[in-house]
């Protein structure tokens, strides 16, 4: 397995979710036919994860680069919802039975991108010498066994929510990750130990669809 730059991977991820747009995307993988407008800045589109979506359910925020199905949330092994390299890593999975990862779709974009070279210091995700994501998964739960006894962790997903609700700040990464781990039946404390150390929230990566598969199958 390759190794990746932490450092570097949350600086490219920053750099696509504000640089880059999700709707270009929606029109290139041709998925704006039957769309209905959300609201304002969001669109709902036809979900071309799930097989076989008749009306739209996938949701997408425009102006954040965020989308979610909730068709497809009920499926623990398939969860839809993400940033955009997660949605453009899920695309070609899916639909064009790609062998991408949310990893190796990040990689390409920067190494077609020169000015998110500069601004990232890198050409490549990929280096050696730093821990792979199955490392980091399986350290996030050995953090999470060693804070066990220090924490209140909360008992019940309300208590959870609201734990996070006013920690995170409006940080809809960590709300997503809360979010697909909730739905997963992740038990709440579990879920707490995940995302926060000392009472606080932790952010030491962006969580893809195949993170958090990862972390579910090393439970
Ligand atoms: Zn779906």
């Amino acid at each position: 397995m390759r190794k990746i730059d932490e450092t570097i991977l949350k600086t490219a991820v920053e750099y696509i979710q504000e640089n880059y747009h999700i709707e270009e995307y929606l029109k290139e993988f041709n998925m704006l036919d039957g769309a209905v407008a959300g609201g304002i800045d969001t669109v709902i589109v036809i979900c071309v994860f799930h097989g076989n979506d008749s009306h739209p359910s996938l949701r997408v925020d425009k102006k954040r680069n965020l989308y979610k199905c909730f068709a497809c949330k009920n499926d623990p092994k398939n969860p839809s919802g993400g940033n955009l390299p997660s949605f453009i890593a899920k695309y070609k999975r899916v639909v064009k039975e790609e062998n991408v990862t949310y990893f190796t779709v990040i990689d390409e974009l920067l190494r077609n991108d020169p000015v998110m070279q500069l601004k990232v210091g890198a050409k490549s995700i990929f280096v050696e010498g730093s821990i792979t994501t199955q490392e980091i998964a399986k350290s996030n739960l050995k953090k999470s066994v060693s804070f066990k006894l220090k924490d209140s962790r909360p008992k019940t997903y309300l208590e959870l929510s609201r734990k996070i609700r006013t920690s995170c700040k409006g940080d809809e990464n960590v709300i997503l990750t809360s979010i697909h781990l909730m739905e997963s039946g992740m038990e709440p404390e579990k879920i707490y130990d995940m995302l926060f150390e000392d009472g606080k929230i932790i952010k030491r990566k962006d969580y893809s669809d195949e993170d958090l598969n990862d972390l579910m199958e090393l439970e």
